[in-house]
């Protein structure tokens, strides 16, 4: 393309000044292009102003030009003084003829990509209801009600550092690691749409106005922190309140800023965990919750909840589904947008946020809500009778739990023992690993909330992948959920797990005790765990328990026979069996929707599970989110599966539900659908089957 070059036309007290040109950006200089034309002004060594009337910027700082609120038709000039002054104004007014690189880019998104997040879909194919928002089903059901968008923003910082010098230098690493953090993203993105973006949030890390007002409050002795702070808060708040035709876009440029400043400030504070506090009957909107997270949320305010990250089967989802309250993983970014406050309708099973909904919609909502609850209360009913099948087969109907409290709701609703313990819960969140009185207290709770008559099942600590322990710094692994977890990490600390058996074998005889090791892979694995299981057992005397295993990893479901011979029972985790079957990160928002336990692969791992413990008379139970899964239960039974382990509120529903099944139909429908090539034909046929 040609440029519209013309030599200076003025010089006064040493200022030339180019010549006047329409701006062509639909937008105005937003981030991205305002990135570019700062790069190419800091080429040069002259100060070059960029001048629309009698107001002008510093064309060397990203803030200063996009204060300007430029707009598409702006006429802009560029001023500059010094030794290259002519040449500088020749290649920026070049380039702002141009557009700075959007020339031909349809207008910048309405909402641009969160740098922070994880990649995730576009969101034009993520949408495709008026006003819906498409996500992954963590947990079924409907609630109606306003959002509380939660962001973990609360970050305490002091007002005065130590010596401005100290601070200084503080301020400067900290910039400079949130250049690498950036750059590291950019990698992982790879996609030049947000890499431009990336860039841009780059540039304002460099950016001499921004950076120039945080060391002017660290020499007056603030904080590196608290100037940061200051600085691009005043920024972005200087942003938003421009006026013009695009203030949406100038509160978007704000939220650029405010993003890059709290990379920065998170790097200078350390992140802090920010309460959540709900209103009543709230929808909670978030990005990303931690298991702890989303376990200190108060459950008799929250109706439902949804975060752009996750996956069906990923932690914050399984807690979603122990509360019993819809829930959406990995939905569209664009919820994180929605104001405080919006009425929505959140539909867990079609994995739908439907925001500002009509009065019919809403009619229609509520009505759902209403029958939800009356077939809740009528399958309570009959939860506390044993389940079976219309052809006589008994099916134990048991619970996930991870503390006393829990096993107790289980019990009350109709749940015939704990199927998995997850042990972790008492290790997490804390500084230092619980002692074995302190465990054999919370194991002992759950047993006297359940009774001898009851089974328990305590998985031995799972932690790993995605369940980090504060105090068990795992070696940083390049791939985690490949390295040390689960069982694992018990054998590599052998004290620990001892001290954990010790704790787990008091409770041996006051409930019908279980003991199952997590991530199995390798018979090894189970001989060592084993051996020192039994050691234990020789020392306190406890012999009264069974040994069994999750099958969560392909080789334990393909060995599946060696392994009946040497553990009393097998519970299936489907969640992670879908995960290394498929090779798909079970939090992964873009694999969310294919990491689906209904492939054809993970049924197939199933079925040889179960045709292995066939062979040995050992039982099987499937303890992942398949359990839970109305679609799920009918092939489960098919295959081989005799005890469910569900969210606790879903007890009754799977009672129900396996009321009204006959084992010979699950067993045809089950040999049915292994023989099917993808999960799309495997979810058609179980829909015609549940209908
Ligand atoms: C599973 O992987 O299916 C399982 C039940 O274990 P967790 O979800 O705790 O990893
Ligand atoms: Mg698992």
């Amino acid at each position: 393309m040609t440029t519209a070059v013309t030599a200076p036309e003025s010089a006064s007290g040493g200022a030339l000044t180019g010549d006047a040109i329409n701006l062509p950006n639909a937008t105005g200089l937003h981030a991205r292009p305002a990135a570019m034309l700062v790069a190419l002004a800091k080429k040069y060594q002259s100060t070059i102003r960029l001048m629309r009337g009698a107001e002008e910027a510093n064309a060397k700082s990203v803030v200063s030009i996009m204060a300007l609120g430029t707009q598409h038709g702006d006429s802009l000039r560029v001023k500059a003084t010094g030794a290259d002054a002519a040449e500088a104004i020749r290649a920026l007014t070049a380039l702002l003829t141009q557009g700075c690189g959007e020339q031909h880019e349809a207008p910048a998104p309405s909402v641009l990509p969160d740098p922070v997040a994880a990649p995730a879909e576009p969101r034009t194919a993520a949408v495709s209801v008026a006003n819906a928002l498409v996500g992954v089903c963590a947990s079924p059901g409907v609630a109606v009600g306003p959002i509380v968008q939660y962001r973990q923003d609360v970050i305490v910082i002091a007002e005065t550092g130590e010596s401005p010098e100290r601070e200084r230098s503080k301020l400067d690493a900290a910039l400079l690691l949130a250049h690498a953090q950036i750059e590291a993203l950019k990698a992982r993105l790879g996609d030049p749409a947000g890499a431009k973006i990336l860039d841009a949030h780059q540039e304002l890390l460099q950016d001499p106005d921004l950076v120039e007002a945080a060391i002017t409050g660290v020499r007056q002795s603030q904080s590196a922190g608290h100037a940061w702070r200051a600085a691009f808060g005043q920024v972005s708040d200087r942003l938003e309140r421009l006026e013009g035709a695009h203030n949406a876009l100038l509160r978007e440029r704000a939220a650029d800023i405010r993003d890059v400043g709290r990379r920065v400030l998170v790097l200078l504070a350390g992140a802090k965990q920010a309460q959540i506090d709900l209103p009543q009957g709230a929808i909670l909107i978030a990005e990303e919750l931690t298991p702890s997270d989303t376990a200190a949320l108060d459950r008799s305010k929250l109706l439902g909840f949804c975060t752009t990250t996750g996956g069906a089967t990923s932690h914050v989802a399984i807690l979603a589904r122990s509360f019993g309250i819809p829930a959406l993983c990995g939905v569209d970014p664009a919820a994180l947008a929605l104001a405080q406050g919006t009425l929505v309708v959140l539909d867990g099973a079609q994995g739908l946020l439907h925001h500002e909904p009509t009065a019919a919609d809403l009619a229609l909502a509520h009505e759902r809500v209403v029958l939800q609850t009356a077939r809740r209360e009528q399958e309570k009913v009959l939860a506390h009778d044993a389940a079976g099948t219309t052809d006589g087969l008994r099916i134990e109907v048991v619970a996930n739990v991870r503390n006393a409290q829990e096993a107790r709701e289980a019990v009350a609703l109709g749940g015939e023992g704990v199927g998995l313990l997850r042990s972790e819960f008492l290790f997490d969140d804390r500084d230092t690993a619980p002692d074995e009185d302190e465990q054999a207290a919370a194991y002992l709770a759950v047993a006297f909330a359940l009774g001898p008559q009851r089974t328990l099942v305590i998985r031995t600590l799972d932690v790993g992948g995605d369940k980090p322990l504060p105090y068990l710094p795992l070696p940083k692994e390049d791939n985690p959920f490949l390295g040390l977890r689960g069982v694992r990490v018990s054998l590599d600390q052998p004290q620990m797990f001892r001290t954990q058996l010790r704790a787990i074998l008091r409770t041996a005889g006051k409930a019908r005790l279980h003991i199952m090791f997590p991530m199995i892979a390798t018979l090894e694995e189970l001989r060592e765990a084993k051996a020192l299981l039994a050691e234990e057992a020789a020392a306190t005397g406890h012999t009264d328990f069974k040994v069994g295993i999750m099958i969560e990893v392909p080789s334990a479901a393909l060995m599946a026979e060696h392994f009946a011979r040497e553990a009393d029972f097998f519970s299936i985790g489907t969640n992670d069996l879908t995960q290394y079957t498929l090779a798909m990160d079970r939090g992964h928002p873009r694999l969310a929707k294919k990491a689906d336990g209904l492939h054809p692969s993970v049924l197939k791992m199933i079925a040889f599970t179960c045709e292995g413990a066939a062979r040995h008379g050992k039982w099987v139970g499937v303890c992942g989110a398949m359990a839970s899964d109305a679609m799920a239960v009918p092939v489960l039974i098919g295959l081989g599966a005799r005890e469910l382990s569900v969210s606790v509120p879903a007890i009754p529903a799977i009672k129900a539900l396996v009321r009204r099944l006959s084992l010979a139909d699950c067993q045809v429908l089950a040999q049915e659908v292994l023989q099917l090539g993808t999960a799309t034909q495997v979810h058609a046929r179980l829909a015609e089957f549940t209908q």
